[in-house]
């Protein structure tokens, strides 16, 4: 059955140059990220707040600002729709005046790539695409390789081999094909751009396909109207390439643009590892683009990308929201996982305790406010992380008591 999509065709953030949505793309000609665009008097005519609370409980309740054109191409694990949870002990303990927690951790294969993947596999199945093919850290590779062993599709997955193995196993499982590699995300992205002509298979490394961005994007949807449709002073979001916050911009402008929220946007943060923060020394120095972290180090593996093709899209949300970019380094993120989880029994991902470890810095100086509500975004489940914590426990012997 065909969805109440209003998609009106990609456009390039760049050059404004315009291609059709009914064939597939990678990047514009110029080399930028190519972003979708709707036809949004239609979809405000369509659909608003009211008609949108009795649908389904996932993100595909937005069809019609989503690009899948016909109901029969969604492959879903179920995703989306997670819940707002409020922090308050952790937000009284820092006095944040309210502090909300939006957690990723509860969606198939644990972490927020999967909103990503449902969209770009649904929509690569719409355009007839039967092999994808991917450079990973992990965490995408897993959600990319789960749904396209749904969908039906081939998915080839290039692996530093110090990539954590439980993502890993996650992607043999599921059938893709996987090619280890003894280097970095980047060598394998430039193994794929060299087999790419020989093999055809679509490219879908971060944000070289359109789609996965529209995924994304629907945690900003979700927001708003999980807060009634106000949106929160302050959105912070654990940064590596960039699409969760590209994605959150492009959500909280078409939602603007389409009357569902007011005029006043929060403002977006960017938080990233010190080990690895291109857009921080980017947004220092007031720059529209970042440059080559080199030697980038951090337990936080999905916030570990040195240079983020949407940099200069990440860099203008948060000049245009009024953002700012933080960076915390490993000992915090390190740290704040087990207090959160004590504090509130969230047991979070190091990139969402990085999340939580700014918003606590920007707190202590006063660029959020006393009265202000934030909302932080935890971007998977600590329970994929198995080895990054350690604890010395002491032991009770066998015929003792405690
Ligand atoms: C990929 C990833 C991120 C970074 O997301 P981007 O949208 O690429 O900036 C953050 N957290 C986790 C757990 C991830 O896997
Ligand atoms: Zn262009």
């Amino acid at each position: 059955m065909k969805t109440q999509s209003c998609i009106s065709g990609l456009v390039c953030p760049k050059c404004q140059n315009r291609y059709d949505h009914r064939e597939a793309h990678n990047l514009c000609s110029c080399g930028s990220p190519l972003l979708a665009e709707y036809d949004i008097r239609r979809a405000a005519a369509a659909a608003g707040p009211e008609a949108i609370k009795n649908r389904p409980a996932s993100l595909w309740r937005y069809e019609e600002m989503l690009p899948v054109l016909d109901g029969a191409n969604i492959v879903s694990l179920g995703e989306g729709w997670t819940p707002l949870i409020p922090l308050a002990a952790a937000g009284a303990k820092y006095g944040f005046g309210k502090l909300y927690m939006k957690d990723e951790g509860i969606i198939p294969t644990g972490t927020f790539k999967a909103r990503g993947a449902a969209m770009g596999v649904s929509k690569a199945k719409e355009l007839g695409i039967r092999h994808v093919a991917m450079p990973t850290n992990g965490n995408a590779g897993a959600a990319w390789a789960a749904y396209a062993a749904r969908a039906g599709m081939e998915a080839h997955i290039l692996m530093p081999e110090d990539a954590p193995l439980i993502t890993r196993n996650e992607i043999v499982a599921a059938g893709a094909q996987v090619h280890l590699v003894r280097g970095l995300i980047s060598d394998c992205g430039k193994i794929l751009a060299r087999s790419i002509p020989a093999r055809g298979w679509y490219d879908v490394s971060t944000l070289k396909e359109p789609y996965r961005i529209e995924g994304k994007k629907t945690m900003g949807y979700e927001i708003a109207e999980q807060m009634g449709w106000q949106v929160p002073d302050v959105i912070a979001y654990p940064t590596g390439g960039g699409v969760g916050i590209i994605g959150i911009y492009k959500a909280l402008t078409e939602m603007r643009d389409l009357g569902w929220i007011g005029e006043k946007l929060p403002r977006l943060v960017a938080v990233q590892a010190a080990g690895c923060a291109p857009i921080v020394e980017a947004w220092r120095k007031k720059a529209g683009t970042s440059e080559f972290f080199p030697n980038s180090r951090t337990i936080a593996f999905g916030i570990n990308v040195p240079r983020a093709l949407g940099d200069f899209l990440v860099l203008d949300a948060l000049y245009r929201t009024n953002g700012y970019a933080v960076a915390v380094d490993d000992a915090e993120i390190l740290k704040t996982i087990p207090e959160l989880a004590s504090l509130e029994g969230t047991f979070i991902c190091p990139e969402g305790a990085a999340v939580f470890a700014g918003l606590k810095k920007l707190r202590a100086g006063n660029w959020l406010k006393a009265g202000e509500t934030a909302v932080l975004l935890n971007t998977g489940a600590g329970i994929k992380y198995p080895d990054t914590l350690k604890f010395d426990l002491p032991y009770c012997p066998v015929d003792g008591t405690v």
